[in-house]
């Protein structure tokens, strides 16, 4: 259905594509057309703050290249795919499977509903319509629609439930117009706003829930919301409430910290996610008051985190925490997915209210990379934490994590902000190949029809067709990535200006026939690690965020940590895109990029510093084959440290759940021994082909676990052994006499990145080197494990 009649100009014959791929693009093109256009419910109450860029509803705009892809396969594969009695069961049979269960639900009507009006899927309106219905009925008689026992009611995550219910709710009921739903939300609303108050007998809302009050007060968006849409002044009120309770002395000190401090690590406690989406309410009740020092607050933390806490491909948390200014380790549970989503979320919301292009750069930034990179890209699973290293976690179920039912929720918002209107005529925030039918403020129907293979080249071509000729503007953002740009207007060469907002107008008479051509320089660009990314390169083309992948090294190098980038300049990396080959190819333009590079160590036949070429591809795409990914490249050769176990092959003596390398000198990537069985001994050892001379090992700890992580000293310290030939046995050649002294509960202040040192007396020979020790258990003693960062070994010259 997104493929019109001229598909072939937007799309590669389908041979040239991975066999999911062309099922996959079968299918979609059999989806059937919404029959009309879908007129939103209204509301009753008018925003003070009109929106300065239109929100569009999704059936007004197709997209057919790589976002509309990932749009659809978003719908195909995972929306209409989940089964409603999962979706239900925490309501159907209290309290369901765990705490926050019961966000799962709305976060699915919440994104299905934006996806069937996009696509007009009759199989999954069904599946809205059952699921709006049946959720309706787990309502209890005082208006409670969360998983919890009468008991344990409003002390975790059930306000946050009522959260996503109303926003599930609310939005269904505006698209489908179907407002049977209605008196349910607002038996919801009516509770809480019982429940919940400064008034007497009434509860504390900032105790009702996790991260000082941050998750139960995000109930404050859709409160704004039904506010609107009832007219209801009591849910308004309570919307003051929620402003209040946060600069209660136990509260989060959401709007304060902000005018203040201006930091988002400062409030509450830096929970991005639950931050975020306290931020989003925010900027729903800015819309509707019109209060400055919301809009200010807001502007401020969007401004902080651009700043200082805002990860290369758009991530914006580790730990699921803000943190310190470019405190942006690679693994650490990095780029929580619902972190992406509301971040996303925040953008479009200060998009609509401002209308300002830098809004619109952060979302194509953050959709094409960390979004897509946490969407398989046959959209059937999600990553929770999708780092900047590592392998993608993909899950295709609801269970354990909250990221799975956010994701989807951000691909179905791209149509809503991807083309759009404002007060002087069409508005482009995204390039991707498809048709935008578009009605202007005045009424005026604009069809805008895009032909590109962007970001697979820069040529992009806009039919502008106003049905009659029309004086508008057409707003078009240029990238700050672009340094290189032109433009036509029916073939002829104009030279535009942004404006203050950050667009370029091209403002004309248009009519039937016109055509705007764009050509935007796509190059590559090398950003330089500074603070944790010292001594690294990260490799972008375009708007893209460039990864080196397992799946595209090869035979002569198949480890990442054998590779390094051959410089820090475009120059020395010989950046050269070309066509994706077949295994990767996950959309009919997608390219991979030829990279100088050096080997960082002995590798296949390669010696340590013989230049090779590896190949990048996007992040969004990187190891959707169950591959390892790096997204920053050490410089040159690490050899030159002297450490010469980075020669080596690493071991451990039990695999653990944590994947990173003991022989990578980063020391912000560790292995740990965790399977939650209980041990006598672990190790970490690293094997070596040649023997080499050494006078000194260094162990750097990994991280500290509030269940182990540590070695337990109480009984000796650990202990450093040898192998002097390749099939001798271990010998042990000393212990690590500064490390310090642990229990198997105490870790004795151990910190993650502390390194501890064994000098050997008489230089040695050796072919192996391990460190061994009694791994600790922490609070939970029915189990133990340790880790480690770093193994390394430097002989007398170090
Ligand atoms: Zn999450």
């Amino acid at each position: 259905m997104k493929h019109s009649t001229n598909s072939s100009e937007l799309i590669h014959p389908l041979s040239g594509i991975k066999p999911f791929l062309a099922i996959w693009i079968s299918a979609i093109a059999l989806t059937v057309s919404p029959a009309a256009t879908i007129s939103p419910v209204a509301d009753k109450v008018t925003p003070v703050v009109p929106d300065r860029q239109d929100f569009q509803v999704p059936d007004r705009v197709h997209l057919s290249g790589w976002v509309g892809m990932r749009i659809e396969a978003n719908e195909a594969n995972r929306l209409v795919k989940l089964d409603p009695t999962r979706l239900l069961e925490g309501y159907r049979k209290r309290p369901g499977r765990q705490s926050w269960d019961g966000e799962h639900v709305g976060k699915w009507l919440h994104a299905a509903t934006l996806s069937w009006v996009y696509t007009g899927d009759p199989a999954l309106r069904q599946k809205l319509d059952y699921v709006a219905a049946e959720l309706v009925k787990c309502q209890l008689d005082d208006g409670y629609l969360g998983t919890y026992v009468e008991k344990d009611r409003w002390t975790e995550w059930d306000v946050w439930a009522h959260k996503y219910n109303l926003i599930g709710l609310i939005t269904y009921m505006r698209f489908t117009g179907n407002l049977e739903p209605l008196p349910t939300c607002r038996r919801m609303a009516d509770l809480l706003c019982r429940t919940f108050g400064d008034g007497p007998g009434q509860r504390d809302i900032i105790k009702a829930g996790e991260h000082v009050g941050l998750a139960p007060t995000s109930v404050l968006e859709p409160m704004v919301l039904l506010y609107r849409l009832t007219g209801e002044p009591r849910y308004l009120d309570f919307c003051k409430y929620i402003l209040r309770a946060w600069e209660q002395p136990n509260g989060p000190k959401v709007v304060s910290t902000l005018l203040t401090v201006k930091r988002v690590d400062k409030v509450g406690n830096g929970k991005a996610y639950e931050m975020l989406s306290c931020l989003n309410g925010a900027l729903e009740y800015y819309r509707t008051t019109g209060e400055p020092k919301i809009l200010e607050a807001c502007l401020n933390a969007w401004a902080d985190i651009v700043r200082n806490r805002l990860y290369i491909t758009g991530a914006a948390s580790y730990g699921e925490l803000f943190h310190d200014d470019f405190d942006l380790p690679n693994v650490a549970n990095v780029g929580e997915t619902c972190v992406t989503v509301t971040w996303l979320q925040f953008n479009a919301q200060l998009l609509r209210l401002t209308g300002e292009a830098r809004f619109a750069e952060q979302l194509e930034h953050v959709i094409l990379n960390q979004l897509f990179g946490a969407q398989r890209c046959d959209g059937s699973a999600w990553g929770y934490y999708v780092q900047m290293e590592g392998k993608k976690p993909y899950s295709s179920t609801l269970d354990g994590h909250c990221c799975l039912s956010s994701g989807p929720r951000g691909v179905a918002l791209i149509p809503t902000f991807a083309v759009t209107t404002d007060a002087n005529g069409v508005v482009v925030n995204l390039y991707d190949a498809g048709t935008a039918k578009l009605t202007l403020r005045d009424g005026t129907p604009v069809t805008l029809t895009t032909t590109t293979h962007y970001p697979g080249e820069g040529q992009i071509r806009l039919a502008v067709d106003p049905g009659e000729p029309k004086t508008f503007a057409v707003k078009l953002r240029v990238a700050a990535w672009c340094k290189s740009s032109s433009m036509r207007v029916n073939g002829q060469p104009v030279t535009v200006e942004a404006g203050p907002d950050g667009y370029v107008a091209v403002s004309q008479k248009w009519k039937p026939g016109d055509q705007l051509e764009l050509q935007f320089k796509l190059e590559p660009s090398v950003v330089v690690g500074d603070h944790k990314n010292q001594g690294k390169v990260a490799v972008l083309y375009g708007p893209l965020v460039l990864a080196a992948d397992e799946a595209l090294l090869g035979t002569a190098t198949h480890s990442l940590s054998a590779v390094s980038a051959a410089g820090t300049s475009v120059a020395a990396l010989g950046v050269e895109p070309e066509p994706a080959p077949e295994a990767v190819k996950f959309w009919p333009s997608a390219e991979v990029f030829r990279i100088n590079a050096v080997a960082r160590k002995r590798t296949g036949s390669l010696k340590a510093g013989a230049p090779l070429q590896i190949r990048l591809i996007p992040f969004a795409d990187a190891g959707e084959t169950g591959t390892s990914y790096k997204v920053w490249l050490p410089l040159g050769l690490a050899s030159s440290s002297g450490n010469v176990l980075l020669d080596g092959q690493e071991s451990r003596s039990r695999r653990g759940n944590v994947d990173g390398s003991i022989i990578d000198e980063d020391v912000h990537s560790f292995v740990v021994t965790f399977n939650n069985q209980p041990r006598a001994e672990d190790w970490f050892a690293v094997t070596l082909d040649q023997p080499e001379a050494i006078s000194r090992v260094v162990f750097v700890h990994g991280q500290t676990f509030h269940d182990g992580g540590w070695f337990d000293a109480s009984a000796g310290k650990p202990r450093v052994q040898i192998k002097a030939a390749q099939d001798a046995k271990w010998e042990t050649a000393g212990e690590l006499k500064d490390y310090p002294a642990t229990t198997a509960a105490d870790p004795a202040g151990l910190k993650g990145g502390e390194a501890f040192t064994c000098q050997i007396p008489q230089p040695m020979t050796v072919f192996a080197i391990r460190v061994l020790g009694k791994p600790a258990c922490g609070d939970n003693a029915r189990q133990a494990f340790a880790s480690c960062a770093e193994l390394q070994a430097f002989n007398a010259h170090h």
